[in-house]
């Protein structure tokens, strides 16, 4: 018992050392350091890079950790806590100019492939993410930068290409029709039912004539998503390859896509693209990614979604371009160094490259050193703190 007191006082004694030190270091002006400047370039030049960039420069300095984030995480929010709103900089480390993980995944289904992750490897994947301190928001928060999440943690977005029966699946069981337990959407809810800070937000990129492969529940699988906070996005009429395409073809694939989705969700937002293939148009086809019209149907992607291979940027910084969205393979196979696991230990390598939220949306709080990477007229009415790290 002794032991323990002592114990106790003696890191009673470290927290006040910490916490005086601290404020010492913050009333310090120091220079921007020239090696952060350094290193980010070299992150952003992975952002700009073209879809198949392997930047090689992940696997090095891997000599942390890599299962401590997820920990130091509840540390940081149980001392938030303790602090009634103080928010504690040092513990916390915010910086809401880091970067955003979009991950792609295809179907689920029983055989791991390039484009397939079973449904086991999708709740290790759940889990790896749940346990690092990250957590879902949606596409339609992160092109809005409303991006809710508690103090410390990290946002992270799912997206789903294809409609696949095994993104959402309908089985009958004793004459009842219930959801498959090993499809996307039921994995989803039921991690939430066990993680619910975890959320369940996820846009899925259909195209037509039957996303999710079922043609009498089409109606049923929308409302059910829609319901539950999930989003559906557009992946053309019917997967086309929309650089070979001419204006008018862009155009009516897009616009046929929302015609038909509204048909089912009558004035449903359908405000963001994920290129089929990741094929962009090219000269002044270009424009007709992001807003057209065909037969009195108008449409406006806010985000356009290439397939690979980097974090996205955050919606303040420099670097973000709706236009061309940067997307991470959610596989294990055949990754190239820039699969999900490589960037989440590239992230427990390097965290002061990941967005860490301040848990305020009505604030952007940033280190003083991204300072330079801000869009300014991108922080809208929302204030921006800077504080020195
Ligand atoms: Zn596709």
């Amino acid at each position: 018992m002794l032991k323990r007191a002592s114990l106790k006082m003696g890191l009673s004694i470290i927290v006040v050392i910490v916490l005086v030190l601290s404020l010492i270091s913050c009333s310090q002006n120091v220079q921007v350091s020239k090696e952060n400047e350094i290193i980010d370039e070299h992150v952003s030049n992975g952002i700009n890079g073209e879809n198949d960039g392997n930047d090689g420069h992940m696997s090095s300095n891997n000599d942390e950790s890599s299962s401590s984030n997820g920990e130091d995480n509840r540390a940081m929010e149980e001392n938030f806590q303790e602090d009634e709103g103080m928010l504690d900089y040092d513990l916390i480390k915010p910086n809401e100019a880091g970067q955003i993980m979009i991950l792609m995944y295809h179907d689920i289904g029983d055989i791991e492939g390039e484009w397939v992750r079973t449904p086991e490897n999708f709740r290790k994947d759940l889990e790896t993410l749940y346990n690092k301190g990250y957590r879902l928001i949606s596409m339609k928060d992160y092109l809005n930068n409303n991006i809710n999440v508690e103090a410390g943690y990290t946002p992270v977005i799912l997206t789903f290409d294809d409609g696949t029966r095994g993104q959402f699946n309908v089985i009958e069981e004793k004459g009842e029709l219930k959801l498959d337990p090993d499809c996307a959407v039921a994995i989803l809810e039921e991690f939430n039912r066990q993680h619910p800070d975890f959320g369940m937000a996820s846009t899925f990129y259909v195209y037509y004539p039957v996303p999710f492969r079922q043609e009498n529940l089409i109606q049923f699988k929308f409302e059910y998503l829609i319901q539950r906070g999930m989003d559906i996005g557009n992946h053309g009429y019917n997967h086309e390859n929309l650089s070979s395409l001419d204006a008018k073809e862009i155009q009516r694939a897009l616009a046929l896509n929302v015609k038909s989705t509204q048909q089912y969700l009558p004035g449903y937002g359908v405000d963001s693209l994920a290129l089929p293939y990741g094929a962009q148009p090219k000269d002044e086809r270009a424009a007709y990614i992001e807003k057209g019209e065909y037969d009195g149907t108008v449409y406006h992607n806010k985000g356009v979604l290439l397939v690979g291979s980097n974090p996205a940027p955050s919606p303040v910084h420099e670097k973000f371009n709706p236009n061309r969205l940067p997307r991470i393979r959610a596989s294990q196979m055949n990754t190239e160094g820039v699969g999900m696991y490589d960037w989440l230990e590239y992230f427990d390598n390097n965290p002061d490259k990941r967005y860490i939220s301040d848990g305020n949306s009505n604030t952007v709080t940033i280190p003083e050193d991204m300072e330079e990477y801000v869009k300014k007229e991108a922080l809208d009415h929302r204030q921006l703190v800077i504080y020195k790290r």
